[in-house]
């Protein structure tokens, strides 16, 4: 057992402090991983406020969140063939899955029927809490481990773990690309990677935001068309106009409008993950043979797709990189959407803890 450093919430709500805890000794198929970077997705404020506790068997206190992690393997297992000492690696949301299920043979582990090993707030194989990547290092299982894009910066390359594959396995399975209609609502970190994504791709990108103030980092970052939706007038002028609809807001909201903004046979693909359910009406999807769906990131074998192709499009985060001492104001800021356009912790500032 080694011990880490790193930060916790010890309770739903309760503001992050330093904790020490174990991580496993390194077995022969294991990586241990000295964190770099990690950055704050929206997911670990629901979780570690408790917000999605009527959906998950547990949560799991005190809780280190953090699932978009990169870092420098430190040391590698006898039987580790994929990565050696020094490479630049990264953990997503799980780090761990049954291996044996249909969904687990296709590479579509973060749908295993079994059992997925969430980075955090999760319980491992032998039924050990999981602690995420607010942290200084992690010990993981060379197949769930991915290799970052070596020409682009680490710090801003860490939130494509979660928020550039969430944004890319529903672009890529509902077909973006040239001559496609896509909207994607809600400019934060998700949605930022979705513009970025959707463009490289060749589709036509919109985004709907709450205001225009992130009108000019929308255009700049691949937006043909950038809208307010505090103004009424847009529900009637892009009704019918998209083909997908990724909708990325993390508050509840009324679906049924930005339903009626697709196409016939177009699709509104939920990536977000408000607290409280949301009614649909079924004129929304009958009137134009539409449809609702989700997603939930994506397998390793996508995921690493996705960063090649952002190594290869030079596509990597906006982000604000901040000591970890910063984390609750970070989370604030968060939920004021106010973050341009991720926020990541340097995992240096753990050192003067
Ligand atoms: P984020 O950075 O906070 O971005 C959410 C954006 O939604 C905000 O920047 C804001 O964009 C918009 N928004 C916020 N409150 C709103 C409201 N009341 N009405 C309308 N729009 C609002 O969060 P994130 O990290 O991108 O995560 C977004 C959601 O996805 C969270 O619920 C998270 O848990 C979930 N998530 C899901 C997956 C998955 O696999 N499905 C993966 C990661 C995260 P504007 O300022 O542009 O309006
Ligand atoms: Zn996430
Ligand atoms: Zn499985």
């Amino acid at each position: 057992m080694s011990q880490t450093k790193g930060y916790a919430a010890m309770t739903a709500k309760a503001p992050f402090t330093p904790y020490v805890f174990e991580r496993r000794e390194p077995q022969e198929h294991d990586i241990a991983i000295d964190i770099k970077y990690c950055g704050i997705c929206h997911s670990d404020i629901h979780q570690s406020r408790g917000e999605w506790s009527d959906y998950l068997e547990e949560s799991i206190f005190p809780m280190v969140p953090g699932h978009e992690i990169a870092g420098v393997v430190a040391a590698a297992g006898s039987k580790v063939r994929k990565f050696k000492v020094g490479d630049r690696v990264g953990v997503g949301c799980f780090v761990d899955s049954c291996r044996t299920c249909v969904e687990c043979k296709r590479g579509l582990e973060q749908y295993c029927t079994v059992h997925t090993v969430w980075t955090y707030n999760a319980r491992d194989k032998e039924g050990k809490p999981t602690y995420g990547g607010y942290s200084s290092k992690i010990v993981v299982d060379e197949n769930y481990v991915l290799r970052m894009p070596d020409n682009l910066p680490l710090d801003a390359c860490a939130p494509l773990l979660c928020a550039g594959i969430t944004l890319y396995s529903p672009l890529k399975h509902w077909q973006a690309g040239p001559g496609k209609k896509v909207a994607i609502v809600g400019l934060g970190g998700l949605g930022h990677m979705g513009v970025k994504i959707g463009h490289a791709l060749g589709a036509e990108v919109t985004v709907l935001s709450q205001s225009l103030k992130k009108q000019d980092d929308g255009k700049r970052m691949g937006a043909n068309h950038f809208y307010a939706t505090s103004e009424p007038e847009i529900f009637t002028k892009l009704k019918g106009y998209f083909d997908l609809i990724i909708n990325t807001v993390s508050a509840n909201m009324d679906w049924n409008q930005y339903l009626n903004l697709l196409k016939v046979d177009g699709s509104m693909v939920i990536v977000g993950i408000p607290e409280r359910q949301t009614l649909i009406g079924a004129f929304s999807l009958v009137t134009g043979r539409r449809s609702l769906a989700g997603s939930s990131i994506g397998g390793i074998q996508e995921t690493q797709e996705m960063l090649d192709f952002c190594g290869k499009h030079r596509v990597a985060c906006d982000i604000e990189v901040i000591p970890i001492q910063k984390v609750n104001e970070a989370y604030e800021r968060v939920l004021k959407s106010d973050v341009r356009y991720r926020f990541v912790i340097d995992m240096a500032s753990l050192k003067s803890q």
